[in-house]
């Protein structure tokens, strides 16, 4: 069985990476019928904060990925870390090293001055421990192999291959008996049987290092894809204003999280040419296989686009259910007791808003010609609209409307014409007066439709107001 997992490092929100890092880990595991793990790595106590547990919790849930059982801390098996470290210590595959800072300071010192990377010169590897200095707590190091290679078989980047002079004995238990990362993530991916690592390639030279304690344990080494990371659209590592938020900004801004999903299953994994798919067929799809080598770039662009499309689409009862929740989230109480309180009429209104919005607060804003109290808030673009003539003839208009009892769109609509024709004008220089004066904004859906909507006393309160 398949067991994939996602190991986050809660010191802050759950970043469009790692989203996109935990995609890829569930929907291959939903592929092959295995299992999708959480596991927290919170082993930094100072970084760590339970706030960043729950953001990357929520943002996981949020774009629908769940995972299997419960999440696993890290820090929790803190123990058993330190058993392995011990086991190979007694299989005379791991030591205590007991030199000083002094010591490492001058080692690094020397390696420099001979034109080499800094690094341990295995002091204690082969030393006797009745040698050691009583006043030093040691730490635990890997025999790492001395000659030879290192080879990562990588699903994304193929074999690479490590050539091991380059990895010295590094440490896996501090002097405080806690394991360092590249440790506890070894005993725990083989601890939870995970099959499959997916992950960033920021990781592949721990792979490599990583393998060393794999081999040491005897433990059999799992298949690891390591995706390359998501960059700015000018090719740069991805800087806030280019994207690099948490999932939650994305909510906010007004992103639907199957959208989101099918944006990020396209950064960086491909099925021939298709940009818009659902969630199962992508699942149906996955391999890693298909995963990019080169650098995704992240576009808003394209995300707004497909969001669009998303929104377009959508079932108005769910989308309405977003906006209502989205509205509270951003602190957006009056569009959030408007919409609640006129849910009909929204909901009426949505076909209509949905091919004019890109994101959810697209849709807001759309919306809210429907509870806007009087008079309207108008827009600059509405104002420029709503001249002396403008105004003389919604002046014009009032009466015609007032008389009409059958509030419907072919009987308005009909009216209209007939007024526009009398004077000599295209529809069009009527409707943009009425729209500006009933929504206070230059788009909204067909101005009949927003009449019927809002109902014959709002109609004519909203265009008295612009008459004076
Ligand atoms: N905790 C690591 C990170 O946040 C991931 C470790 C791994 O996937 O092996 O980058």
């Amino acid at each position: 069985q398949v067991v994939t997992r996602f190991a986050p490092s809660p010191t802050g929100y759950l970043h469009i990476g790692g989203a996109r890092t935990a995609l890829f880990s569930w929907a291959y595991a939903r592929k092959l019928g295995g299992k999708m793990l959480l596991r927290i790595e919170d082993t930094d106590r100072e970084r760590s904060t339970e706030a960043a547990v729950d953001a990357i919790k929520d943002g996981l849930s949020w774009l629908g990925l769940n995972w299997d059982g419960d999440a696993i801390s890290q820090f929790g098996r803190a123990d058993r870390h330190a058993e392995v470290a011990h086991q190979l210590v007694a299989k005379g595959l791991a030591y205590k090293c007991y030199c000083s800072p002094e010591e490492l300071t001058q080692m690094r010192e020397e390696a420099r001055a001979a034109g080499k990377a800094p690094r341990y010169n295995g002091y204690w590897r082969d030393r006797d421990p009745a040698d050691a200095p009583s006043e030093i707590a040691p730490v635990v190091r890997i025999k790492a192999p001395q000659s030879g290679e290192i080879a990562v078989n990588d699903h994304v980047q193929g074999k690479v291959v490590f050539k091991t002079e380059n990895l010295d004995d590094f440490i896996i238990l501090r002097s405080d008996g806690t394991p360092t990362y590249m440790h506890a993530v070894v005993v725990d991916d083989h601890d939870m049987g995970v099959t499959h690592i997916i992950r960033g390639d920021d990781h592949l030279t721990n792979a490599a290092r990583q393998i060393i304690i794999y081999n040491a344990m005897g433990w059999a080494v799992p298949e690891m894809a390591h995706i390359p990371l998501i960059h700015g659209p000018d090719g740069a590592k991805l800087s806030k204003r280019h994207g690099a938020l948490g999932v939650e900004a994305y909510r906010h801004m007004g992103y639907l999280p199957e959208a989101l999903r099918n944006y990020l299953a396209r950064l960086g994994w491909s099925h021939d040419d298709d940009e818009i798919f659902s969630t199962e067929q992508m699942v149906e799809w996955f391999s890693l296989e298909a995963l990019n080598k080169g650098a995704a770039r992240f576009d808003f662009v394209k995300l707004e686009n497909i969001n669009g499309i998303y929104i377009r689409e959508t079932d108005p009862a769910y989308l309405f259910q977003v906006m209502v929740d989205t509205a509270a989230e951003v602190g957006r109480s009056v569009d959030h007791n408007g919409l609640v309180a006129n849910k009909a009429t929204v909901l009426a209104a949505l076909p209509e808003l949905q091919p004019r919005a890109k994101t959810v607060l697209d849709l807001i804003d759309l919306a809210q010609f429907i509870y806007a109290v009087r008079p309207l808030t108008i827009d600059a673009a509405a104002a420029a609209i709503l001249s002396d003539d403008s105004r003389a003839l919604l002046a014009d208009i009032v009466p015609v409307l007032r008389e009409l009892n059958d509030w419907a769109v072919p009987a308005i609509d009909a009216e209209m014409r007939a007024l526009a024709e009398q004077k000599g004008l295209k529809l069009g220089k009527l409707a943009q007066p009425l729209r500006a004066a009933l929504t206070g904004r230059t788009v909204s859906p067909g101005i009949f439709e927003v009449m019927v909507l809002i109902g014959k006393d709002a109609s004519l309160d909203r265009l008295s107001d612009q008459t004076g």
